[in-house]
This record gives structure tokens, sequence and C-alpha cells, in this order.
């Protein structure tokens, strides 16, 4: 009863995020109602393993109490306190300093916000100062790359490179740029590592000679594409594109949003790929989704350039909840219990996740598994030769969701017929196999479904 009149005040009055608004409507909400380890528990007291960590951001998993016990502490001795007016508190002072210790590199300095998508944001107006403090105000072109996403506030949103965030939004703006994506599963190069880097490399120096070398800012990538479908680079990929960008002076932004705290292995992706970024953003897993909070770092030079540039003049960026101690009190808590054993849990789930998800790789529909660590996909095709998508007409987004559900596992299901994993690092073994059994299970549901012809 009380789900179904909160289900009425849901459908009259809360506006889903990248939703249809009018499929929203008809399908209604579907409540959670509690959640502990790696398990959700709806409103109707079904148990559902979350194979996707809420938004591939509860790295932690559900019910630490001394999460709980920091955030509550923090709100008891000082709730808020601004960074404005050289004021500061200590949780988010202690934050900066314990993550700029562990980053790559000299990425030293770190900017608080609440989210990715604000975070991808203020690098964008870091990078604007930071040309304007070299003298070189006319490097305000900025490249990223296809099937990528870094939010949905208007100049990330830009950059991301997925029609729905830019349709009827006005965007990209005319100083966004692309490259094609390395997607190794569908290149028109095929899937030769070496021959999708060489690729990429040539795409990215026709661009730069296109628009003007000298007139790019920046160049972003995620260090694993998310949101376009879990795409994994070739190996050596990131640092080639990282190399040339260094050869022209354009500024390299690693978006870890979400491959950052323990998600592909070590706390940030970008140690595999052994490049330091200028700048890297980070969220999602910083809070394990407890609370909202991202993070901006800057390496000595960004930040040097940028301080030169000011000299006495305020650097005018920043936020009411900029540094916010409660979420900084909370992200300290959930860095200590990643090194209490969750990272290394995390790197030994994520093996045995990857193993039982390549064991799919023999079931009809399944035309590509790939990921690393606790990040992983399954692209479903209808023939496996020709990659045939699944027909527009069975509605994957929904349908894949729905079947999982009705398993007892909530994972992301992408358009294009494409099952996405981001599981807590929290996981137990059964846990994991549980998704690997389920998972298949849906696939051969989705086999039987007369709209699969
Ligand atoms: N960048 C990347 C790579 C992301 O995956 C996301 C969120 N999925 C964002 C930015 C935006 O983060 P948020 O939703 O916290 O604003």
């Amino acid at each position: 009863m009380l789900s179904n009149s909160l289900a009425e005040l849901d459908r009259r009055h809360l506006v889903h995020p990248v939703s249809s608004f009018r499929g929203h409507e008809a399908r209604g909400v579907r409540l959670l109602q509690s959640a502990r380890g790696a398990v959700v528990t709806d409103a109707e007291g079904r148990d559902l393993i979350d194979g996707f960590a809420g938004l591939w951001c509860v790295n932690a998993g559900y019910g630490h109490e001394s999460v709980v016990e920091a955030a509550a502490a923090q709100m008891r001795q000082l709730p808020y306190a601004t960074g404005y007016f050289d004021l500061g508190a200590e949780a988010p002072i202690r934050l900066a300093a314990e993550l700029a210790e562990r980053a790559p590199g000299d990425l030293d300095h770190v900017y608080f916000c609440l989210g990715g998508s604000d975070a991808v944001d203020s690098t964008i107006r870091f990078i604007r100062y930071y040309w304007h403090s070299r003298g070189k105000p006319q490097r305000d072109l900025f490249i990223s790359v296809g099937q990528g996403y870094h939010g949905s506030a208007s100049g990330g949103a830009g950059l991301t490179a997925l029609p729905a965030f830019h349709e009827g939004f006005g965007l990209p703006y005319d100083w966004q740029h692309k490259i094609s994506s390395h997607y190794i599963y569908r290149n028109p190069v095929g899937q030769d590592p070496q021959a999708i880097i060489d690729a990429s490399l040539a795409e990215l120096r026709a661009k730069l000679a296109e628009i003007g070398e000298d007139r790019v800012a920046a160049f972003y990538v995620e260090p694993i594409q998310g949101s376009g479908g879990v795409l994994v680079p070739p190996p050596g990929w990131i640092k080639a594109m990282r190399d040339l960008c260094a050869e022209h002076e354009v500024l390299f932004v690693a978006d870890e949003v979400i491959t950052g705290f323990g998600r592909t292995g070590p706390l940030f992706a970008c140690e595999d790929e052994g490049i330091v970024p200028d700048l890297m953003t980070v969220a999602k897993g910083l809070t394990s989704g407890y609370v909202p909070m991202g993070a901006v770092f800057m390496r000595n030079h960004v930040y040097e350039t940028i301080a030169e540039g000011a000299g006495a003049k305020a650097v005018g960026h920043g936020f009411t909840y900029s540094a916010h101690p409660v979420s900084a009190a909370v992200a300290l808590e959930v860095l200590a219990l990643y090194e209490g054993g969750l990272f290394e849990n995390g790197r030994r789930m994520g093996a045995r996740l990857m193993a039982g998800l390549a064991e799919l790789r023999d079931h009809p529909l399944v035309g590509d598994v790939r990921g690393r660590g606790m990040l992983a996909a399954v692209e479903l095709v209808t023939d496996k030769r020709n990659k045939t998508p699944l027909p527009a007409a069975l509605d994957p987004a929904n349908r894949l969701f729905d079947r999982a559900w009705e398993q007892g596992l909530i994972v992301r299901s992408f358009a294009q017929g494409i099952l996405g994993y981001a599981p807590p690092l929290c996981c137990t073994a059964d846990e994991i196999d549980a998704i690997v059994e389920r998972s298949r299970k849906v696939l051969d549901l989705t086999l039987e479904d007369p709209e699969i012809r």
C-alpha cells in the first residue's frame, strides 16, 4: 500500500535522471528499501545482488557502520565549513593530503566538488585559466573521444560523445571536438591493438593539424570508457595518446570518475597505464556513494601556472559545498576501509568475475566479453560473425534490465544490448558466481524472446 502511494507520488513529482519522462511514467518506480554488503532489498522484501554498485559508485558496499559514524561525528562537531575567506576544516585538508600522497606523480593539488559532472566542468574552467595565465588564451579548443562520457553539466555533456546528451540541448559547443573511440570489438581498422593505436594517433594528429595545434587546450580520456559501453582501450593506447599530447603541449585529462578507487584494481587506473595526467577527475568511489563528492587533481605545473597568473586576484571558481567536511570525513573512512582489505578483495573478485564472464562467450548471443578488475561488459549480438546488434524492437535497455531484475540481479543494460558490471569490491566469491549464473539465465531468456528473430 505504502509503495503504491509512493509510486504515485514519484510519477507525479520526481523527475528521474537520464530517463524517458513518459517511459518512466508508464513503467513506474522500483522502490529500493535497504541494503547491506552487495545486496539490496526492494520494497517487497526481495533481495537482489547489486552487480552495478548503484551507479558504479558504491565500491565499498552498503551498510558500513563506521562510515555512518564518521558522517554523524562530523555533523555533530562541524556540519559545514566554507573554504572561502581562507577558512577550512580538518577533514578536507587531511583528505587532500592523503589523496595527493597516493596519486600518481605530482598530482599534488586537490580541488573538491560535489560529483563527477562538476569535477569535469571545473577542469574546463581551470584549463581555460591556465592558458590565460600562460598568455595563450587562444588555446581554447577541447578534444575528447567518441563513445566518451564526461558528465551532465553543460561543458562535460558537450565533451561527452553520446547523442542523447546533445540532441535538443544545443551541444556540443563549437569549441569541442572529437576523435573516434578505440572500441576494439567494432573498430573499422580491425581488432589488432597496434593498428588501433596507430589509427587513433593519426586521427589526433590530423585533428590538431585541422583545428590548429596552437589552439588546442586539452584532450580528455576515460582510462576505460564507462557509459559508452565499458570499452577497454588496447594496452598502450592511453600512453601513446598521452605522449602525443605532451609533444604538442596539449594538457591531458584523465577522467577517473568510474575507474578510480579500486574499480580496475589499483587506486587509480592511470597506474595500470603508467602515465601521469596533467589533471585528473574522480567522484563515485571517493565516498562510495554514501554522500556526494568529486575532486579535481592538478599537477604542480598546472597549479603553479594558475597561481602565478592570478597573483593577488581571486581565481573565480568555487562552490558553496567545495570541500564539504561531512563528505570529506566519509571519504577518509571509506579510504581506510579500501586499504584495510577491500581493494585486495576487489582484485581477487575482479579476476573471478572476468573469468566467470569469459565462460559466457560460448553462449549464442555473446559477441564480446571485456573489462578489467570489477568493471566489465558482455556485448550481445544476434549473429556473431556479422556482429549484428540486438534489434531495437527488443528495447534492450529495459528488457535486459527487467530480465536481470527477475533473476535477482541488478546490472546496467545499455541500449545497444550490452550488459555492464561494476559490483561492490566487498562481493564474496558466491556473489560473483551468482552474478555470472544469473547473467547466463538472462541470456537464455533473451534467446527465447520472439523479438530476437
Ligand atoms: N565522468 C565520467 C567518466 C562518468 O562516468 C560520470 C558519471 N557516470 C561523470 C563524469 C559524471 O559524474 P556525476 O554523475 O557524479 O556527475
